[in-house]
Parts: structure tokens; C-alpha cells; sequence
């Protein structure tokens, strides 16, 4: 499903490498998490798959079902199935939730070649999608993200991704600031996302997400490179010992 090969990254506006050979490949149906201190560079991966400026690939490959992903627009690789799921979710104002939301998912639809979605089953989807994450029908009228908390913003980026049904879902500390019940609630929206069809990379900087996102593989990441890889038993290894002796093995 995705690929990344020997990536490579540095800053466009300081002569500074952030990725510095990351190798990591998700299959279809898997979970796959991503762990590991703060500015390891976990942020700057799912920025440079999304196609954010400011970075530049200086060598190195990052494919989604073959197709080249670096060469391409945001927005093509979001209708490739692409989903990011940011650790600060971005505000728009003036436009409503519920709006943006259609927009983006017909916008999916064309790309794959589907008709528009009829704006009553569009509505009857996002009612039943927004009640599982208890997302009440007043955020869906407000604009996007505008005035939402730390954890209502994280559970409406669930939202977009069920609504969007992507085939790469990227989700960057979405337990970052949410409390244990938020949490809960944006692990039972992932999981009921999960399916043969579709991957995940969790990036997450502490185990307990993963007590309800149960991965498949995890992968420990330091100074731009993943560093060692292994079963769920790495992550509770981490929370255990912390990343020290990880990484003191690693080098
Ligand atoms: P993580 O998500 O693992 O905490 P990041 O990807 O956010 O790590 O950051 C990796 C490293 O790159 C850090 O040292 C961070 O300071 C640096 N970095 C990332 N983006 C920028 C930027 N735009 N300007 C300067 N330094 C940056
Ligand atoms: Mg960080
Ligand atoms: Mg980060």
C-alpha cells in the first residue's frame, strides 16, 4: 500500500536534514505505528507524504499503490486514497463543517469516478458517522475546527476520515491533548475503519493509544531514521524502559 524507500528530507529554508534514510513499507489491512522521542522527525514524515511546502526530498522514494507520490499535488494524493490525520488540526474559518465536508468527499467521488452523493444520503452518513463519535449537530454547522477543543478537533479529523473512506490513513499524535475518554472515542472510530482494504501508520509518542489501537507492527524512530522495528511487545517495552536503551542498542 505505502511505500517509502531511503527518504531523505531537508528543510528548504535552513541547510538542515530532518529524514535522514527513512525505509517503511505498510500493507494493505495492516496497522503499523510509528513511536519515538520528540523530534525524531515523525511530524516531518507525514508532512512531506501530505505534500506540504518547505521541505525538499533530496533522495529517496515514497509510492502508494505504485503511484509516485511525491510528484503530486496535496490534493491528488488525498483523491489517491491518502488521508492525514494532523497532530494540530487546522482551522477554516467561514466555512462550515458540514460544507467542507461535502465538498471533500465529492471531490473524492469524482476523482474516483463515482456520481455525487445526494445531499440526503450525504446527510443521513454524517448524522450516523458523527453520533458513534459523539460529535453533536451543532459542530457540524460551525466552521471547521473554529472554537473546537483539543479533543473535538482530533474526533472530527475521524470524522473526515470516515467520511472520506481513504485507502492510507495517517494519523500524527491524535491522542496528543485528548483525555482518556476523547481517546476511547478516536480509537473505536479507527478501528471501525480498519479493513483488509486499508492501512494505517499510528504515530503516536506514548503506548497507551495502542492498548486500544491494537498495531501490527511498531517501529521506534531517532534522528530521521527508523531504528528498529518489532511487535506490539516494542511499544510496551517503551513504556517500560523508556526510549534509552532502545536506541543505545539502536546505534
Ligand atoms: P517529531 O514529530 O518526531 O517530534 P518533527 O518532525 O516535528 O519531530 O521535527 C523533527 C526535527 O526537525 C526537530 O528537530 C524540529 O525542530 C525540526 N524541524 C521540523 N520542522 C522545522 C522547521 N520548519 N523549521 C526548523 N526546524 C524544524
Ligand atoms: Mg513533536
Ligand atoms: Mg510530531
Amino acid at each position: 500500500m505505502l511505500e517509502i524507500k531511503n527518504l531523505h528530507v531537508k528543510l528548504e529554508e535552513e541547510d538542515k536534514q530532518i529524514l535522514k534514510g527513512v525505509d517503511l513499507t505498510v500493507e494493505a489491512g495492516k496497522v503499523h505505528a510509528i513511536m519515538g522521542p520528540n523530534g525524531s522527525g515523525k511530524s516531518t514524515l507525514s508532512y512531506v507524504l501530505s505534500g506540504r511546502d518547505g521541505y525538499e526530498v533530496t533522495e529517496g522514494s515514497a509510492t502508494l499503490e505504485g503511484e509516485d507520490l511525491l510528484e503530486l499535488e496535496p490534493e491528488e494524493r488525498a483523491s489517491l486514497g491518502l488521508f492525514l490525520a494532523f497532530q494540530y488540526p487546522v482551522e477554516i474559518p467561514g466555512v462550515g463543517n458540514m460544507t467542507f465536508l461535502r465538498t471533500a468527499v465529492n471531490a473524492q467521488r469524482k476523482a474516483r469516478g463515482q456520481d455525487e452523493m445526494s445531499a440526503s444520503d450525504f446527510l443521513k452518513e454524517i448524522r450516523a458517522k458523527a453520533k458513534e463519535l459523539q460529535i453533536d449537530a451543532d459542530m457540524l454547522k460551525r466552521p471547521v475546527n473554529v472554537g473546537f477543543s483539543g479533543g473535538e478537533k482530533k474526533r472530527n479529523e475521524i470524522l473526515q476520515m470516515a467520511m472520506l473512506e481513504p485507502k492510507m490513513c495517517i494519523l500524527d499524535e491524535t491522542d496528543s491533548g485528548l483525555d482518556v475518554d476523547a481517546m476511547k472515542l478516536v480509537a473505536e472510530g479507527v478501528n471501525a475503519l480498519r479493513s483488509e482494504g486499508r492501512g494505517f501508520l499510528v504515530i503516536t509518542h506514548y503506548q497507551r493509544l495502542l492498548d486500544h489501537i491494537k498495531p501490527d507492527v511498531v517501529h521506534i524512530m531517532s534522528n530521521g531514521r527508523i531504528v528498529k522495528s518489532g511487535g506490539p511487545e516494542l511499544a510496551l517495552e517503551v513504556e517500560q524502559n523508556g526510549y534509552a536503551d532502545i536506541l543505545a542498542e539502536a546505534v
